[in-house]
């Protein structure tokens, strides 16, 4: 094996995990398609079984096609050992669930994934658990909300839509110095803009569904772990166990060991194989995905028709100066949303596309137009609606990678066909 550890992004991208003479010298990886798997010997299967080998047992515990995709996602991220599930819901719940206890609390950002939000406000609550809410951006209201029953504090890189970007490196300073760790959803982002680990953070999460994959064919999440957050604390004394076993990486096995196999959480193979097939191009796509975000910006913003637009690339944009220190040059995401006169003006807009696809999801290499309020949102009431952002008014768009001339031309005849 080389030290794909030493090479740059865009080549890590493609050739971590995996070397010419693997799998026959197959490209790409193998889909392992199988439920379980045989061992030679009962002293083996034992002591699998006991976590001393890394033999694969059954699918539901591991995957051998998994397992590539987890060694990718930990060279791309930095961190030392993931695990990948049948959805970034998976993982957000595998991720939190391992750390929280009846009565417990946690701090997170107000700008999460609608799937998030009623997770931490509706399931939770079941439990006794209480999820504070403060503004993402907001250091030092993180900071107050968190008490001695707080066991995390958990944000999202760029908020969706709101498009908000917490500055990563101060709230890590903040859990650390309680004694909790930083869990962050890199989703939007991506280890291509973003690698929280370097600003602090310990537990990573993705929805690999989305730029990951990158073609819209595959569902997944995955839960990465530093290794760097000492669990020995007194705020975790459950951790015990997990740390005799597997050190500094007590976290990850106690997701994988305590909830994910049991809560079968367990992601196909082809669903792995596919999203590999999708993350060797993901360099070149999140480059074009956020080349083509900023001009279809600067597009909208020369329409009449437009009231306001939410792109953090836009030097007036509340997180374009946390952007550039956090992201350095390298751009500011594929996802914006704007405004239209009302409810009205934004159907006929989506009615008037030609081109854009109108449907829930994100990080296609397609471009994807919503209006969040009427689909994702529609059963949330109005006070809620508002503190997340989501107004009647508003559009969201996930620039594809097509060609920049067709997408403003799509919306520019779109726009023109409003009332
Ligand atoms: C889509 C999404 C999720 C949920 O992922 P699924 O794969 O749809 O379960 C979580 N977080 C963010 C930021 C997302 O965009």
């Amino acid at each position: 094996m080389n030290n794909k550890n030493s090479y740059h992004f865009h080549t890590k991208v493609i050739h971590a995990g995996q070397s010419p003479g693997d799998w026959d010298g197959a490209t790409q990886p193998p889909i392992f398609q199988t439920a379980s798997h045989q061992h030679e010997t009962a002293e083996n299967l034992s002591r699998t079984f006991s976590g001393k080998t890394n033999d694969h047992i059954y699918m539901r515990l591991t995957n051998p096609t998994n397992r590539i995709l987890e060694e990718k996602l930990v060279a791309l991220e930095g961190g030392q050992g993931a695990v990948v599930m049948s959805s970034g819901m998976a993982a957000i719940t595998n991720a939190c669930m391992a750390l929280l206890r009846a009565e417990d609390e946690f701090v997170t950002g107000n700008s999460l994934f609608m799937s998030t939000y009623l997770l931490f406000t509706n399931i939770f609550k079941k439990y006794n658990i209480t999820a504070r809410l403060v503004e993402s951006t907001d250091a030092d209201a993180i900071e107050k909300a968190i008490n001695s029953r707080t066991r995390f504090v958990y944000i999202e890189t760029i908020g969706n839509p709101k498009m908000d970007i917490p500055d990563l490196a101060r709230i890590a300073g903040i859990a650390h110095s309680h004694g909790i760790p930083l869990l962050v959803d890199n989703t939007l982002p991506t280890p291509y803009l973003c690698r929280p680990f370097e600003l602090g953070a310990d537990v990573v999460i993705h929805s690999t569904t989305k730029y990951l994959s990158g073609h819209g064919n595959a569902v997944g999440g995955a839960v990465i772990d530093s290794g760097g957050f000492d669990w020995s604390g007194e705020r975790f004394p459950d951790f015990k166990p997990f740390i005799d076993r597997k050190g500094a990486l007590a976290f990850l096995d106690k997701v994988w060991r305590e909830h994910h196999i049991n809560f079968g959480t367990t992601q196909a193979p082809i669903h792995s194989y596919l999203t590999m097939i999708g993350l060797d191009t993901l360099a070149l796509r999140m480059e074009r995905h956020m080349e083509n975000a900023q001009e279809v910006a600067r597009f909208l913003d020369k329409r009449q028709e437009v009231t306001w637009i939410n792109y953090p690339g836009l030097k007036d944009h509340p997180s374009h100066s946390i952007a550039r220190k956090q992201f350095g040059d390298k751009g500011f995401g594929g996802m914006l949303a704007f405004g239209l006169k009302d409810q009205t003006a934004c159907f006929e807009f989506i009615q008037g596309l030609k081109l854009i696809y109108h449907l829930a999801n994100l990080g296609d290499c397609k471009t994807l137009v919503i209006h969040p309020y009427s689909s994702q949102y529609v059963s949330f009431d109005d006070p809620t609606r508002e503190s997340l952002s989501i107004t009647a008014d508003m559009i969201r768009l996930s620039v594809g990678i097509e060609d920049v001339g067709d997408i403003c031309e799509d919306l520019g005849q779109a726009l023109d066909k409003i009332k």
